[in-house]
């Protein structure tokens, strides 16, 4: 689940832009100022999560890899090993930009009951390559780990969402969700690899490949990921997600208003000297 907030006070101001005279919206579209209002950071995400054919391209590729890994596990396989593969649910499997879009578009902050609003509907359509890869492993006797920081009142509808997708092994075992108080997937991770060999994870977060990526600055995160650098692309499969996660939220101190934090954003471009 998404943890981004949304910059509502911006999304006012666009409003209030939008409600302009044309002659007055002209003159504001044409003010020689480099900066857009906070908003337009997020839209560009958003177009280009549900636009780029890139973004199409590169969910294929991770499920491209993910197939060639299997089938290096599968030809090294033993009678006796139990494999599976782990994966995240947003923005690895399910697509949630049409949230976004609508919260974007109609100058909404992000929330938990705006998220839970729109989960509960189960109409999340999956991202490209993500189902045939699953079937792929479940008809290999593979098994498929939902590994999810959706909560456990989301279990019904993300349950139905999945199986109306053709998701396999849908199902109470394999649908791991948040538990109260849980704060990230550590413990369902250590829980399968008990009883299974886990032959790759896949995620739009670090926080979907290893605890140690949990709550880090942005500078700890690229140190870590420099040093797990053998394993992307082998067990760890990342897919893009540009609108929001924890690469975003790292970037702030608490508490900030969303126009600090498009002032922050704006400190922290690396522009040249
Ligand atoms: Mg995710």
């Amino acid at each position: 689940m998404r943890k981004a907030l949304f910059l509502s006070a911006a999304l006012a101001a666009t409003a209030a832009l939008t409600a302009c005279r044309t002659t007055e919206r002209r003159a504001v579209a044409s003010a020689a100022t480099p900066v857009g209002p906070p908003s337009s950071d997020r839209t560009v995400a958003v177009l280009w999560f549900q636009q780029a054919a890139e973004r199409r391209a590169l969910s294929y590729q991770a499920f491209n890899i993910a197939r060639e890994r299997l089938d290096e596990a599968l030809a090294q396989r033993r009678p006796e090993d139990k494999l599976a593969v782990v994966m995240d649910i947003d923005e690895t499997i399910l697509d949630n930009s049409p949230l976004e879009a609508a919260l974007s578009q109609n100058g909404q902050p992000y929330t938990d009951a705006a998220w839970k609003g729109w989960s509960r509907r189960g109409i999340a359509k999956p991202l490209p390559g993500a189902q045939p890869f699953l079937a792929y492993a479940a008809s290999n006797n593979v098994e498929v780990f939902y590994v999810s920081n959706r909560e456990a009142d989301e279990f019904d509808a993300t349950r139905d969402n999945l199986r109306a997708e053709h998701f396999p092994m849908v199902d109470a075992e394999h649908v791991r969700l948040k538990e109260f108080s849980e704060k990230g997937k550590e413990r369902r991770r250590r829980d399968i690899a008990a009883s299974h060999k886990i032959v790759l994870l896949m995620g739009d977060s670090l926080g979907d490949f290893a605890g140690m990526f949990e709550g880090q600055s942005a500078a700890e995160r690229d140190r870590l990921t420099e040093k797990s650098r053998e394993k992307f692309g082998h067990v760890f499969i990342v897919l893009p997600n540009p609108m929001y996660g924890a690469w975003e939220d790292c970037l702030y101190p608490k508490g900030l208003t969303e126009e600090q934090k498009a002032e922050f954003r704006r400190n922290l471009l690396q522009a040249e000297p």
